[in-house]
């Protein structure tokens, strides 16, 4: 077995390490190490995940107007989902002869800026029903802005990272739960608000790395409880009364949410949210085995350098979906195949390399929304034998360059920084995502100053919210930028006594992310035994931390 090796970055510089175990599944993959550091790769394949900054715009065929992810000024033909998926085009029109004396990368870039792109990541092999502003998910139903989520979601709204969830609001990471609200990371459970690392909770509210609770509120790290309020306990009656004096009130959960927090850095955390999961490292790991480097997968195994996978087995360096499939490299949003390198959004494919929407397909190299093809490189058709000879001529040039087994490079990207999963978990200015080589975009579609109500005058109590409220325009108390309540998120306030939020999605989001911590892993030693530990509290946080052993000697 090789030995691992310590590389230089060739994009930052910085140093990192190959692992005998990464040489063996680059060898199987036919690719050399990559002279990228895993933060360089995932900024490379962030570029094309531009799950949330949505804009109004027309599809370029049938002219009706849709929700795209794709800016009204971006150079590419964009079609709503059913133009997209019909007959009304022929991928196959836009293809041309590769040509040896040019870049391939440069010939490809020419066909992407032709080939209509789909509006939003919506896939029709688990199509969705009634969700039209979902993105990159399927398989859901009546839901409403959601990204990263599917299947089996039912009517739930702003939030990431969802699977098997029934009315879910403003939750990310979180999966066979019921009325669930401003959760991270949240496991089997229903009727929680603001619960973190949650597993098996019922009606509860501020809740941080909490199993099998039920009617608790303010709790940290307890285990089988009921009717405890900031880890002390009470009698149903008493503890009763005091909800209802918080629930429902704006200023009351305000003052509670900081209450909480200062609260919980008592407390020791574990160096890791990672739950049911064996020979894994990285942060929310759920129900996996032999993963690592990797950040919120569920049901995976063999899975390394990947963020936001799902049932994914044998892949490296992955953003994204990945179910039912197996030896992945470098992909974004791929689903249902095999052997798939560097690729966006291609399903039901196998030994396809380098293609953006390849559907039903094998052995596509270079292609842009093909189906039901073999042997075809930029979109055109050839023998196998032609194929292979086209495809090895490629092969070389990127090789040479180094190339091969990356993704597409920055100058191919769809998005600009500032609109992808890219500025959410490697946040930067935008003069320093110029000089890295990404666009940014200054005008990402808002309004501001157009609200009809102002915060102070939303009443405080959700019990004196008028049916009237979801024709407001509010304005976001952090960011000024105005958003509405829609229908099914005022009922499910009603319902689970929740006041209205007084931040815009995007504030709530960053929140969301903020509160999940960095996607990084810093050395740290644990707070109690001294032993070294890998954590993403970086070593000057407040929070105390310990390593598991310890963790669960304090907590069980
Ligand atoms: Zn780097
Ligand atoms: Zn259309
Ligand atoms: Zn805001
Ligand atoms: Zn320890």
């Amino acid at each position: 077995m090789t030995s691992s090796q310590t590389k230089t970055c060739q994009n930052c510089q910085v140093q990192f390490t190959i692992e005998p175990e990464d040489f063996e599944f680059y060898e199987k993959m036919g690719v050399l190490a990559p002279v990228l550091c895993p933060e360089c790769r995932f900024k490379r394949k962030a570029q094309f995940r531009n799950e949330c900054t949505l804009y109004n715009r027309s599809c370029d065929l049938c002219k009706q107007s849709i929700i795209s992810m794709y800016h009204p000024r971006a150079s590419f033909t964009v079609y709503c989902y059913d133009c997209w998926y019909s007959d009304k085009w022929d991928p196959l029109s836009y293809g041309y002869e590769y040509d040896p004396e040019q870049p391939f990368f440069e010939q490809l870039q020419k066909l992407t800026q032709t080939v209509p792109k789909n509006a939003l990541y919506r896939s029709d092999v688990n199509p969705s029903i009634n969700s039209p502003y979902e993105n990159f998910s399927g398989g859901n139903k009546d839901c409403y802005f959601i990204a990263n989520s599917g299947p089996e979601d039912e009517n739930c709204a702003y939030s990431r990272g969802m699977i098997k969830c029934r009315d879910v609001f403003d939750c990310y990471f979180i999966d066979k739960s019921e009325r669930a609200y401003e959760g991270i990371s949240v496991h089997n459970s229903a009727s929680v608000s603001w619960g973190q690392n949650v597993f098996n909770c019922l009606y509860s509210t501020f809740l941080l790395d909490c199993a099998d609770l039920q009617s608790c509120f303010g709790c940290v790290n307890l285990r089988h409880k009921k009717y405890y309020f900031f880890n002390e306990p009470f009698s149903k009656e008493e503890y009763q009364k005091k909800m209802s004096a918080i629930s429902g009130s704006y200023h009351a959960m305000e003052e509670f949410y900081k209450k909480f927090h200062e609260f919980s850095l008592r407390f020791p955390r574990r160096a890791n949210n990672n739950l049911k999961s064996v020979d894994v490292s990285g942060n929310y790991i759920f129900e996996s085995k032999s993963c690592h480097s990797s950040f919120e997968l569920s049901y995976c195994e063999n899975v390394n350098y990947a963020f936001s996978v799902k049932l994914a087995k044998d892949a490296y360096d992955i953003i994204g979906h990945g179910r039912n499939t197996e030896l992945l490299l470098e992909v974004v949003g791929a689903g249902y195949g095999a052997r798939i390198m560097s690729c966006w959004w291609v399903e039901n494919v196998q030994n396809v390399e380098y293609c953006f929407s390849v559907r039903n397909s094998q052995e596509c190299f270079g292609c842009d929304g093909l189906k039901n093809k073999k042997f075809a490189i930029l979109n055109k058709c050839y023998t196998k034998e032609q194929y292979l000879k086209i495809k090895a001529t490629i092969v070389k040039e990127l090789q040479q360059k180094e190339e091969y087994g990356l993704f597409f490079p920055p100058v191919l990207a769809f998005f600009a920084y500032n609109e992808t999963i890219a500025q959410d978990n490697m946040p930067v200015t935008k003069e320093e995502a110029l000089a890295q080589g990404y666009r940014w975009e200054d005008n990402v579609q808002m309004t501001i100053g157009k609200e009809t109500m102002k915060p102070v005058e939303i009443p405080d109590h959700i019990k004196d919210i008028p049916d009237t409220i979801i024709n407001e325009i509010l304005a976001c108390v952090s960011c000024g930028r105005n958003y509405k309540i829609i229908p099914a998120e005022l009922q499910f306030y009603r319902v689970m006594t929740l006041p209205l939020p007084r931040k815009c999605f995007y504030c709530r989001h960053s929140d969301r992310i903020r509160r999940r911590g960095p996607m990084k892993l810093y050395n740290r030693t644990c707070d109690l035994c001294k032993k070294p530990i890998k954590t993403n509290y970086a070593p000057e946080r407040p929070e105390i931390v310990y390593c598991e052993a310890c963790y669960q000697q304090e907590v069980i």
